[in-house]
């Protein structure tokens, strides 16, 4: 095949050389044998022969290879996974890619720098680039609407020496989207500067009333028993937040590595209800247990799944209707099975559905005299993302609310 290939590229060669010595045959009577065996020379010469073996001891080593002529520019360009735009040495537009075509939609060829980007740091910045011929600086740059922090380098690419080039892409800006990564910092100092603040509050109280308990209230009994109390509540809700963190930070650890156990959630529905039993009964509230007739069996860590359904009963119960009922079902949905915990309590108004989750979220206005951590949600969304399962909520003002936990099944008879 490649003698095939060789030949049909040398094809205009092989004619030429035929040509020649049949022309002598013809012009000057040469015998046909050594035409006959000279053509034959001529094709299998051209199709056997490979071109290296011919060059090889005269051509130099190469050391690298030159980019293949298949690769262009805009191929590379494509590949790139950030908005690129090469600009020649006036700042006009020579190539960009798709990335930055979405970063500036009036972006085109020929187009000027100043045309698409105002900030005089940038252009300041392509300014020096053209001036000092250096490879690397890096500028800031922020878009307005929607609101994207960019880190730009901006790139000599040009010849170092000489003349460069009219028209021809000297200068490269690669833009990086810092937006993300800055908000994620965001999110950890607001984190850090909330959990303080949770905390420093109850410390407060406790640190005030020993001091009235050392000074004023020295000799007041009932004073004393009183603030001892609140000071006892205190503790408990510094306690409950510093459990509350380590799990959160426990199972963020953990968020990739999927629980590897099986487990019952008929058992850990039944283990759950009977823990808050004594809770419900203080608000006079009923709890309802629909579990699945048959092993609801699914890939889990007991442990992390009965503080799940705890703090959505308890939820349940905390923001429930004082004499109401919540009600917890577990049902098998094709190759899931589906825990749900109900309540006829206060309800939320939809804007708080997709941020109950977040750390520290509450919504005000159906604490009343409620308090929790603001984590119990985080910490369930967190569990429950870890077992790659699913978690839903819905809820109605003054109606009451749904949570429910989708799994994955290990195995079960879905006769429900
Ligand atoms: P908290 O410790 O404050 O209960 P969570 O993360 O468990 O923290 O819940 C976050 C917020 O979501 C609560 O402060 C409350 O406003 C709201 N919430 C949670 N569960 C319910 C529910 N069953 N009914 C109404 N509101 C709820």
């Amino acid at each position: 095949m490649r003698a095939l290939q060789r030949l049909y590229l040398r094809r205009w060669t092989v004619v030429l050389a035929i040509g020649i010595i049949w022309s002598y045959v013809l012009a000057y009577h040469l015998p046909l044998l050594p035409a006959i065996t000279g053509s034959v020379i001529v094709v299998t010469g051209s199709a056997f022969f490979r071109r290296e073996s011919i060059f090889l001891r005269t051509s130099p080593v190469r050391v690298s290879d030159p980019v293949s002529p298949l690769v262009s520019l805009d191929s590379v360009l494509k590949g790139l996974p950030a908005p690129v735009v090469l600009l020649d040495k006036s700042g006009q537009v020579q190539h960009f890619n798709a990335l930055a075509k979405d970063l500036f939609p009036s972006l085109r060829v020929h187009q000027h720098l100043s045309g698409f980007i105002r900030d005089p740091d940038v252009l300041e910045g392509v300014a020096q680039a053209r001036a000092s011929r250096q490879p690397h600086q890096v500028v800031r740059y922020e878009t307005r609407a929607p609101e994207r922090h960019m880190e730009i380098t901006i790139a000599w690419i040009g010849p170092t020496h000489g003349k460069a080039p009219a028209r021809q892409a000297t200068i490269l800006l690669y833009f990086f989207d810092l937006t993300e990564q800055e908000a994620l910092a965001a999110m950890r100092s607001d984190f850090v500067a909330n959990a303080s603040h949770e905390l420093r509050t109850p410390l407060a109280s406790v640190l005030g009333f020993i001091e009235t308990l050392q000074g004023a209230a020295r000799d007041d009994a009932q004073a004393r028993e009183r603030f001892l109390g609140i000071m006892a509540r205190q503790a408990q809700r510094m306690a409950r937040l510093i459990d509350d963190l380590l799990s959160l930070s426990r199972i963020e650890m953990r968020q990739h590595l999927r629980p590897q156990d099986h487990v019952d959630l008929n058992a850990i529905v039944r283990h759950v209800v009977a823990s808050l039993e004594p809770v419900a009964a203080k608000s006079n509230i009923s709890l309802h247990v629909t579990p699945l007739p048959t092993a609801a069996v699914v890939r889990g860590d007991r442990d992390e799944l009965v503080q799940v359904f705890s703090n959505l009963v308890e939820n349940a119960i905390k923001y429930g209707r004082s004499n109401g009922n919540v009600w917890i079902t577990i049902k098998a949905h094709g190759k899931k099975f589906a825990t749900s915990v109900r309540d006829d309590g206060i309800g939320f108004a939809e804007k708080h559905r997709t941020r109950l989750t977040e750390r520290f979220y509450r919504v005000n206005d159906n604490l009343g005299e409620r308090t929790g951590t603001g984590l119990g949600l985080a910490i369930v969304k967190h569990t429950v993302s870890r077992h790659r399962g699913e978690l839903n909520i819905a809820s109605q003002v003054g109606e009451g609310s749904v949570f429910t936990v989708s799994l994955e099944a290990v195995s079960h008879n879905a006769r429900v």
